[in-house]
């Protein structure tokens, strides 16, 4: 177990939109999260990035307590979300999009920006070196020199992996990464996600496709209104009564 949250809760106003939900997400493994729309996962995913504050509970990650850091501290210590592909910068090329997003984690100081340090050209010259590693991993290569503008929606999904893995986290967490692509490309893309896994990263993704979801995950929490519903490998998830019922629809 690499991050466990203990009875993690949030309140907007009278609404609990996730409700003392305790997880582990496995270390080097595809960690998933369903449920319908609205069950809270995207918030879950905001809690831990930093981007929102728990009402209640407890973030730990490597066992260290991080329930109250904010985002750009949890990003430091490696954990990366995937940006929604409409981040990205649409006039810009492909490798200029991963060059900024490496720029992000080893921010250099102010000093270093004005002066031209000798060590901000080696910081610049260690996120191309990264950059161009990420874009041969996401299997970008040969369209890194074009505009975001004039790539397939499916390479904006790529790029938007290329991005998060330029920061070289331990955790990626992957906000339904195949909306609105066809099952060919979201085949590619889990395809993209199983290297990750092979590489040593952890995954944790929220997704929808149940088909790819079953084939994908080592293990499957179902979130219903806020709460934890089931939780289990895919065979048991698939078998679970209730969750049949309340959201497969059987
Ligand atoms: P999911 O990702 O599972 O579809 P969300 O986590 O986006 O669900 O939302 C869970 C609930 O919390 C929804 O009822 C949603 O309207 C509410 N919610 C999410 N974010 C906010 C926010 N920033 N302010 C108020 N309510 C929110
Ligand atoms: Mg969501």
């Amino acid at each position: 177990m690499i991050l466990q949250t203990k009875q993690l809760t949030k309140q907007f106003g009278g609404l609990v939109a996730v409700k003392n939900v305790d997880f582990n997400i496995e270390k080097r493994k595809v960690n998933a999260i369903i449920g319908p729309n609205g069950a809270g996962k995207s918030t879950f995913f905001n809690l831990i990035s930093g981007v929102h504050r728990p009402s209640s509970g407890q973030i730990l990650y490597k066992g260290e307590d991080i329930t109250h850091l904010p985002a750009n501290k949890v990003a430091e210590l490696g954990l990366a979300r995937t940006f929604q592909t409409t981040n990205l910068f649409e006039m810009a090329t492909v490798f200029d999009n991963v060059v900024v997003g490496h720029r992000l984690r080893t921010r250099s100081n102010f000093f270093d920006a004005i002066f031209r340090t000798k060590r901000l050209k080696e910081e610049e010259e260690r996120c191309k070196q990264k950059a161009l590693e990420v874009l041969k991993f996401t299997e970008l290569s040969h369209i890194g020199h074009q505009l975001v503008a004039n790539i397939s929606q499916e390479e904006k999904k790529r790029v938007a992996f290329a991005l998060a893995l330029a920061t070289e986290p331990e955790i990626v967490f992957l906000d339904e990464p195949t909306a609105g692509v066809n099952p060919d490309e979201t085949e590619s893309l889990a395809y993209l996600i199983k290297k990750m896994v092979n590489q040593g990263i952890t995954v944790c993704l929220i997704e929808h496709k149940m088909r790819m979801i079953m084939d994908l995950a080592d293990r499957i929490m179902v979130l219903n209104y806020g709460e934890k519903l089931a939780e289990g490998t895919p065979s048991e998830i698939n078998k679970n009564e209730e969750v049949i019922r309340a959201y497969l629809g059987g």
